[in-house]
């Protein structure tokens, strides 16, 4: 059995940053993580937002810490070498509906002291955003919404987290928590077995960050009390401009507000491409348990038709991806003969359920990506409290290097790199201007497979969606697993 200070089970952004808030202490911290990477459940695909904190009820925890995460997202993305945009957002109505949820957004934000917010008539959201459909009736602007690529922040979160001193096992699986008996005279937790089918870990604390499975992971010590009910969510990609294209069609992160929250979001991404989404697609009940990622084809449908209302000249032929998501709503339930009945009742603030040495983040929502370091702070001290040893680690490092993109130079930079490091000069993804130097380094960080190497460099993200350049990255891999084979 490995003895350990504390488990966290679940590397996507609320594992990741947990764990790196973790590393500020002197604290032993291991991540058991089911999939091969980090990134691979809810966290994988979301909208990018760092949002600004006026769709939260003022007073709530989850208006707090995104108020003040927005403020504080420059200096973390600075920190992890996460490229960070802020184009400002702007929200449309077309009618009196969405007029009175935009006006108590508004009031909202001021409430919770969001800054650079303003209303806008339909005629100055019209001149910010041409392209729009005309007949917008009031508009909300906020100048702090930002956005982010989410998995380039939670790889960031991870690389920082493992390079001060968090161990991380991958395809590790969580099949059991035993708790201990704790010793005679001692009132806290006499800490856990955490078993996978591979080892057995015993901790003091168990942080429970499973995002879709966190219920059940909480049921492994615990009687149910709440359930994660999934709903369904599309995504569109547009292929970035070509050269001699005019524009991007926004240049602001547009929410189409509707009564029932059904409208289209558009974000132009820190990427140059546009992404567009998400829908909101009814699970059955009994699919809660299959999680899986995919779109359905009326989703899309119903994505295309909502870009066909408010952005009518968009043109969709440059579409190169579609994905789903998944969001976990947590309902609480009640068991009768044997089944669990769903209220009515949903968990809508940011919840940290603390069981005797256990802290379960359950069913957290957006803007669960912009708070994931502020609330990985809460739950790092709070555990650190429980572990009993608060002293900081003075070794921390908060700074992680990214590497370099080659897109991201000037011709001159760009020389200059290839001069120190030829395979900057090989380019392998033709469609994102990827290059073998980049492949090179995030197979040296730890990517052991295609996705990985997508998701830390972008090859593979273009127009062809890779049928160039896996061929090759592929050989890459290969060569780094056998390196006398000579692949
Ligand atoms: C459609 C959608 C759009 C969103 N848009 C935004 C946005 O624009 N801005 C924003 O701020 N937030 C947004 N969010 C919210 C944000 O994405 C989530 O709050 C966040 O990603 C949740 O991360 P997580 O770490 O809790 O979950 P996950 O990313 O799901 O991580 C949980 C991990 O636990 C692992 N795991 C599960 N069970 C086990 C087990 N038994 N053993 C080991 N590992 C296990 C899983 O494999 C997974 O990797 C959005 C969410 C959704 C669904």
């Amino acid at each position: 059995m490995v003895k350990t200070d504390v488990v966290i089970i679940g590397a996507g952004l609320l594992g990741c940053f947990t764990a790196r808030n973790l590393m500020r202490y002197n604290i032993d911290v291991t991540v058991l993580e089911q999939e091969g990477d980090v990134c691979r459940g809810i966290s994988r695909a979301n909208t990018g937002i760092i949002y600004p904190g006026y769709d939260n009820k003022p007073g709530t925890l989850k208006s707090k810490l995104c108020v003040k995460a927005n403020r504080e997202f420059d200096r973390l993305c600075s920190d992890l070498g996460v490229a960070f945009s802020r184009p400002g957002s702007i929200m449309v109505g077309y009618g009196p509906e969405a007029d009175s949820v935009i006006r108590k957004k508004y009031k909202q934000g001021k409430e919770n002291g969001v800054p650079g917010i303003k209303l806008l008539s339909g005629y100055e959201a019209e001149a910010i955003e041409p392209m729009l459909a005309k007949g917008i009736t009031s508009a909300l602007y906020s100048e702090s919404t930002g956005t982010v690529d989410p998995w380039d922040l939670c790889i960031a979160a991870y690389e920082n987290a493992r390079n001060n001193g968090a161990k991380f096992v991958f395809n590790n699986a969580v099949t059991d928590i035993r708790r201990e008996e704790p010793e005679e005279g001692v009132k806290t937790s006499g800490g856990f077995v955490v078993s996978t089918s591979c080892e057995a870990w015993n901790a003091k604390v168990v942080i429970n960050a499973a995002g879709l499975y966190a219920d059940r992971v909480r049921e492994m010590t615990e009687k149910p009390l709440a359930r994660i009910f999934p709903k369904a969510a599309d995504y569109m990609i547009l292929d970035r401009p070509s050269p001699g294209d005019t524009g991007r069609c926004v240049e602001h992160i547009v929410f189409h507000e509707t009564e029932d929250g059904k409208g289209l979001t558009i974000v132009p991404t820190v990427d140059g491409s546009l992404l567009l989404g998400p829908t909101r697609r009814q699970l059955p009940d009994d699919e809660m348990v299959d999680h899986s990622f995919r779109t359905e084809d009326d989703g899309i449908r119903n994505l295309e038709d909502l870009c066909d209302e408010i952005v009518p000249g968009l043109d969709l032929s440059k579409r190169i991806r579609t994905f789903g998501s998944l969001r976990p709503r947590p309902y609480y339930v009640s068991m009768q003969d044997g089944e669990f009945i769903r209220s009515d009742e949903k968990i809508s603030d940011v919840s940290i359920l603390e069981e005797n040495g256990m802290l379960s983040l359950f069913g957290i929502r957006t803007p669960g990506m912009t708070i994931a370091d502020e609330l990985g702070r809460i739950v790092a001290d709070r555990a650190a409290e429980i572990v009993g040893r608060t002293d900081l680690n003075e070794g921390f490092d908060p700074h992680r290097d990214p590497i370099i993109r080659a897109r991201d130079l000037s011709p001159e930079e760009r020389a200059e790199i290839i001069s120190r490091d030829p395979e900057y000069g090989d380019v392998i993804c033709f469609c994102m201007d990827v290059t073998k130097a980049e492949i090179r380094q995030a197979i040296e960080r730890g990517a052991n497979d295609i996705e990985a190497v997508k998701r830390r460099t972008g090859a593979g993200l273009g127009k062809c969606q890779g049928s160039r350049c896996f061929k090759r990255i592929n050989d890459m891999l290969a060569n780094e697993k056998c390196p006398d084979k000579g692949h």
